[in-house]
């Protein structure tokens, strides 16, 4: 069993994905071209936002936008502290500071109570001057972007939506990707939508912005590549990547987000009475990254961890190490008091197999494991 069947869906698509790259292959145009351009165009609609902009990975276009809002030394970004490195990396790189904040207990995501209450924190000090928040779609579930963007609008705050693993999401039929002021996704193969090497985008309705990103994404181009008008970056999706991702994007449209969402549900029936199971709130989507459970200790887990692993089974443990515990931000106080649930859910979370391609017998197999264990 695989933890993500990476093999059983190009098993699936070979034909296809096979013609697409040898027809970049014969085109020998390896950069940009219409590759790009249409699979910007089809994210886009599909997402619901007026750009699409391709970039070389989920990090790069988490940059983008902060370098683009020029998000700087003496600012404060608030960023959840149960999430991938990157998310807080990005603001790190940049100069600035991302203030990491606990997550709620339920949803895994950034909790806009203790996101408030960061930010008023962080202004009564008066070292930090609040810029941004870096909301994550931890494991394909949006975070609370109605409650995220009040609190933004109370204290002018710009909304990056962090959709690395939450593309195909929605909350009550509005599409992850499409929240904040901007968002990114990233395609890297095991996401939700991935690609075969590294890949990411950035999804905005602002036109200034997508212009300003635009420009710097190729060495902070004028009228051309070769006029340059600010400091800028080399940051492109291969045209091979993206030709294999128009083929995968149809799949991921037709039938993976539905089948990925069907084991969700064949393993919450099987597992809901003997350990915490993910929790989709009301007219929430997920296009789960991860199906991820909770047992009641960290010696718990790691048996049955060690349990599945002795049967066959991979599984995954996101994250073991919350942000604020992250030997790069060493020289950074924290109070533990502050990152009680994050703490928590390091000690005691664990990713199951997930992907569109599992079959019903691989979750029985699964779950007969972890019930007999717990
Ligand atoms: C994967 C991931 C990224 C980075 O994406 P890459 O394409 O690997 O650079 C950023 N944020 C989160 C939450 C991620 O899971």
């Amino acid at each position: 069993m695989q933890f993500r069947d990476l093999r059983a869906q190009y098993s699936r698509y070979k034909e296809e994905i096979d013609l697409a790259v040898e027809s970049v292959m014969q085109s020998t145009s390896f950069i940009g071209g219409k590759e790009v351009s249409e699979l910007e165009e089809q994210l886009a609609e599909y997402v619901g936002t007026k750009h699409c902009i391709s970039c070389a990975n989920g990090t790069d276009a988490l940059m983008l936008v902060v370098m683009a809002w020029g998000i700087k030394e003496g600012d404060a970004v608030f960023v959840p502290d149960f999430t991938f490195f990157a998310t807080g990396e990005i603001v790190a790189f940049r100069g600035a500071t991302p203030v990491f904040v606990d997550v709620d207990k339920v949803t895994f995501n950034i909790d806009p109570e203790k996101l408030e209450l960061m930010i008023q924190k962080t202004i009564k000090e008066g070292q930090l001057t609040p810029k941004a928040i870096i909301p994550v779609d931890l494991f394909g579930l949006p975070a609370n972007y109605p409650e995220i963007e009040k609190i933004a609008k109370k204290y002018n705050l710009l909304v990056l939506e962090d959709g690395a693993q939450g593309f195909g999401g929605q909350i009550k039929g509005k599409k992850a990707c499409s929240f904040g002021d901007a968002a990114i996704t990233s395609f890297f193969p095991a996401k939700p939508l991935g690609c075969y090497g590294d890949g990411g985008a950035i999804f905005t309705n602002d036109d200034d912005l997508a212009a300003l990103i635009k420009s710097l994404k190729v060495h902070g181009k004028g009228t051309d590549k070769y006029d340059n008008v600010r400091i800028g970056v080399n940051s492109r999706l291969d045209t091979i990547q993206a030709a294999i991702l128009k083929v995968k994007f149809k799949a991921f449209v037709d039938h993976e987000l539905e089948d990925v969402n069907r084991i969700y549900h064949l393993y919450n029936e099987r597992l809901k009475d003997i350990v915490e199971i993910p929790v989709i709130p009301e007219g929430y989507y997920s296009s789960f990254a991860q199906y991820t459970i909770k047992l009641e200790s960290k010696a718990q887990r790691d048996g049955l961890q060690a349990k599945l692993k002795e049967q066959g089974i991979p599984s995954m443990i996101y994250y073991n190490k919350p942000m604020h515990k992250q030997g790069a931000f060493a020289d950074m106080k924290f109070d533990e008091d502050d990152y009680v649930v994050t703490n928590n859910l390091c000690d005691t979370v664990l990713s199951l197999p997930m992907h569109p391609y599992l079959t019903g017998e691989d979750v029985d197999k699964v779950c007969k494991v972890i019930r007999e264990f717990v």
